[in-house]
């Protein structure tokens, strides 16, 4: 860490065609963290408290792409799961975390590791019972910076502060009882107005009832708590939002925890201090089970605008009433200034698991438009003054009656990373193909208030024998033809596709755009790669060998620009190569690793 460096100072052309001084501090505070992309680093977890990942860097351009190569690989741990963190650069140290929480920091121009911090999770955790652990590997998405500290999740429900130059810990703090089951923390914890906001996965098990928390920065204290779904009536509801929603459930939704979890999208937007939250399915999966049928189940699948500093509920877009399918509402949320219809626009986009792009008012709440990128039948399209889904009534599963719905539950985007280029004014979406999934409803039955059995759907798509043949809904969206991943370009002005290339998929890597027009995108199969961001057009790419690769950055030190991003689910994962972080820059040439 070079600590006695007071202040840097970083300039960067912006599109505006202004050259913007960044004094950028030793510590990172709100104004610094605002600000911080235009430096060239990569600080916060989507480069910038809107998400859009976008760099203002241009040293890499489509002219010199294929003198890209191999600068520094660091092996990150042993693996156990995807690597689907994105890791931060903050004055030329390079910070992130890797399965089990293991937070690491290393030198950004040699890969020189500069310290590592275990919070020693227990490895029972994940497996000790269906019902203890976590549904989607031993991950982590994530960590933020603030002050001179870095913030960091642990699968096991604690949030840590840690000294940014030491490793050393400064704070832990329990979001989730020690003993607490079914919950775990997967996300990566965002700063707004000196908080930290984090929440908690685990929807795919009951009971389990969402929510999260804005933590002190500098003490670690809570200072305010939001439930994404009501609790038991007969005591008194934590927030009037509340004691709105439970008049949106039937039935003794309670004892399932009714669902609502985190596990990726926060935005920030410090002009109306607002923070922006996806929420996940209903718990259990079947409204049916939940007694909820044909209600709304406030705040499942939805975003959530929240005042940071309150925890107050400003507006709510509810994406998919009584969400039954786990389609989740979780995914990026993406601010941008957008010119739809003559009228400049303070948009929030989403492409959401279910299939649909969403563009909101991020002001408002406001629905502007739902675009289907994916093949989906659980709904036929949206009322376009409300932005309420029409879904389609077969999709309603019974305990007698199962349904064929599309996308499967794996989504037609899941968390790999998009990104949006003002330069452009398009986002960029790595999508999956045609998928689907049979549903029937399954009984849960609770013992001490635990599941005993499953989610209220079958594990692993096993449909019980004597099941009736299911209903199959009417589709909408592309072709059905397509299989495996596209990277697509979307165009929130027109609410229109304006290209689709193969390769990408929801879950594995992501893609950045920078200011000379380019894509950088981490396909699931191994592959880096460099795209035009106005066609598609593939200039470069190199393969790495690897599977399970996170999202990737791009970020400059000693006047370079690098691309750095994680890959390797170890030994465990099947593929092989250990857990590494990856960086490319102009003219290296060091080979690529072979399983070290
Ligand atoms: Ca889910």
């Amino acid at each position: 860490m070079k600590s006695t460096a007071t202040w840097i100072a970083a300039l960067a052309l912006v599109g505006s065609a202004t050259w913007i001084g960044i004094a950028q501090s030793a510590r990172l505070d709100d104004r610094a963290l605002r600000g911080a992309w235009r430096s060239g680093q990569w600080v916060t977890y989507g480069n910038d408290l809107a998400e859009r990942r976008f760099s203002p860097l241009d040293q890499i351009t489509a002219a010199n792409v294929n003198r890209l190569g191999l600068a520094w690989t660091y092996v990150a741990g042993t693996g156990g799961g995807n690597q689907e963190a994105t890791p931060l650069v903050w004055n030329g140290t390079l910070y992130g975390i890797t399965n089990w929480s293991i937070v690491f920091a290393v030198d950004a121009r040699d890969g020189r590791e500069r310290w590592r911090y275990d919070p020693q999770v227990d490895r029972a955790f994940a497996t000790a019972g269906q019902n203890r652990g976590i549904c989607c590997g031993v991950v982590n998405r994530g960590i933020a910076l603030y002050g001179d500290s870095v913030i960091a999740p642990v699968i096991d429900g604690r949030l840590v502060a840690l000294d940014a130059a030491s490793g050393r810990r400064r704070w832990s703090t329990r979001i989730l009882p020690e003993d607490s089951t079914g919950y775990s923390i997967t996300m990566a914890p965002r700063i707004a107005n000196g908080k930290a906001i984090i929440g908690v996965a685990g929807g795919e098990f009951t009971p389990h009832r969402g929510f999260f928390v804005a933590i002190d920065v500098g003490t670690g204290r809570e200072l305010w708590r939001f439930y994404t779904v009501p609790g038991d009536p007969s005591k008194p509801f934590e927030n009037p939002a509340l004691a709105a929603a439970a008049k949106t459930w039937k039935g003794e939704w309670w004892k399932y925890g009714g669902g609502g979890s985190l596990w990726d999208g926060i935005s920030y937007d410090p002009d109306t201090n607002l923070i922006y939250v996806g929420t996940g399915n209903g718990v259990p999966w079947p409204g049916i089970l939940r007694g909820s049928e044909g209600y709304d189940n406030l705040y499942v699948s939805s975003i959530l605008a929240v005042n940071a500093d309150t925890g107050r509920l400003a507006w709510h877009y509810q994406a998919v009433p009584g969400d039954s399918w786990d389609i989740d509402t979780v995914q990026q949320l993406i601010l941008a200034d957008v010119t739809i219809a003559g009228r400049e626009r303070k948009v929030l986009m989403q492409a959401s698991k279910g299939g649909f792009l969403y563009v909101l008012d991020r002001v408002t709440g406001q629905f502007i438009s739902a675009t289907p990128f994916a093949p989906l039948n659980w709904a036929s399209g949206h009322d376009p003054k409300t932005g309420r889904p029409v879904i389609n009534s077969e999709a309603y599963y019974t305990t007698t009656q199962p349904a064929v719905i599309s996308p499967a539950a794996g989504g037609a985007a899941n968390w790999a990373a998009k990104a949006y280029s003002p330069n452009t004014a398009m986002m960029y979406v790595p999508v999956s193909g045609f998928s689907s999934r049979t549903y029937v409803a399954i009984p849960v039955d609770l013992v001490d208030g635990r599941s005993v059995q499953n989610n209220g759907t079958p594990r692993g798509n096993q449909v019980p024998p004597g099941t009736p043949p299911p209903v199959t809904p009417p589709y909408i969206g592309p072709s059905r033809d397509g299989r495996g991943g596209f990277l697509i370009a979307f165009d929130p002005a027109t609410h229109t596709e304006r290209w689709r290339v193969q390769g990408g998929g929801g879950a594995g890597g992501g893609v950045v755009a920078t200011a000379s027009n380019l894509l950088f995108q981490v396909v699931g199969d191994g592959r880096l790669r460099a795209l035009k961001a106005e066609d598609g057009t593939v200039l470069w790419e190199v393969q790495t060998g690897q599977r399970g690769l996170g999202p990737p950055i791009t970020y400059q030190v000693d006047g370079r620009q690098q691309i750095s991003f994680m890959a390797g689910a170890g030994r465990t994962g099947g593929g092989g190569l250990l857990p590494m972080v990856y960086t490319f820059t102009l003219d290296a040439r060091m080979p690529m690793p072979a399983n070290p």
